[in-house]
């Protein structure tokens, strides 16, 4: 997560404030758990339910952050993947906001912004806002300037169901990668300020620790984190 995001709060405000145009999700790839096959179903034709939302940190040319070739959109995708498919698997409705590697931006045709970190930024918002979702989980990889800096760190809305679910995950990945962290307050973050629904950014790991560069970048530990985000997801749900 590149602190500099924060920059274009104001400007995406303004911006979203004025634009009035029709919203529409017209080419983004929404990857749907399940469709209803109940043509009477109400509400929404295509999500019957609210969802979770995994959010898949950079794609495109916004690789987030990096080591060598080893780029943190790739290592966001992979555990999304794996998050979404346990996540169906155990009955619940899921979507990813994107499952190949692209920006969200592309998908973006109604913010006529010349900035593609905005519209990427909005989209993400945006789609939350279109779709009824139950929560939000944005996921990401950290980078630290030392490194010897290591484990997850997972950030929360200034709002308790959101500090629930960070706890819930926190606690989770404490365990896989015997550490001690405590949600913290992401009280910068675009996504955790412009979310209504309970929204978390879960910091997976550091890219620039080796122990836990070599546990994001191997496919079975990917899910073994996959299986601990699910397991908390699924608690939380089960407690609200
Ligand atoms: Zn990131």
């Amino acid at each position: 997560m590149n602190l500099k995001k924060t920059f274009h709060l104001t400007v995406a405000l303004l911006v979203m404030i004025m634009t009035t145009a029709s919203l529409y999700l017209s080419n983004t790839t929404l990857y749907a758990a399940k469709f209803s096959d109940d043509p009477l179903d109400p509400v929404h034709p295509a999500f019957p339910k609210e969802v979770v939302l995994i959010d898949v940190g950079h794609g495109g040319i916004d690789g987030g952050t990096s080591f060598q070739k080893i780029v943190e959109k790739d290592i966001n995708l992979k555990i999304a993947l794996k998050v979404f498919m346990l996540l169906k698997s155990k009955g619940y409705y899921a979507i990813l906001n994107r499952s190949n590697d692209y920006a969200l931006s592309d998908d973006n045709h109604w913010l006529h912004s010349s900035s593609r970190h905005l519209r990427d930024l909005a989209q993400r918002k945006e789609l939350s806002r279109q779709v009824p979702t139950l929560l939000v989980v944005s996921l990401h990889v950290n980078w630290g300037k030392s490194p010897s800096k290591r484990g997850p760190l997972v950030l929360h809305q200034n709002e308790g169901r959101s500090y629930l679910l960070a706890d819930a995950i926190q606690q989770q990945l404490n365990l896989l990668y015997e550490t001690n962290q405590q949600p913290k307050l992401g009280k910068p973050f675009y996504i955790l300020n412009y979310i209504k629904d309970p929204a978390v950014i879960v910091e997976t790991g550091f890219l620039s620790n080796p122990e836990d560069r070599a546990m994001l970048t191997n496919p079975r530990k990917q899910l073994v984190i996959a299986e601990s985000i699910t397991a908390a997801i699924i608690g939380y749900l089960m407690e609200v």
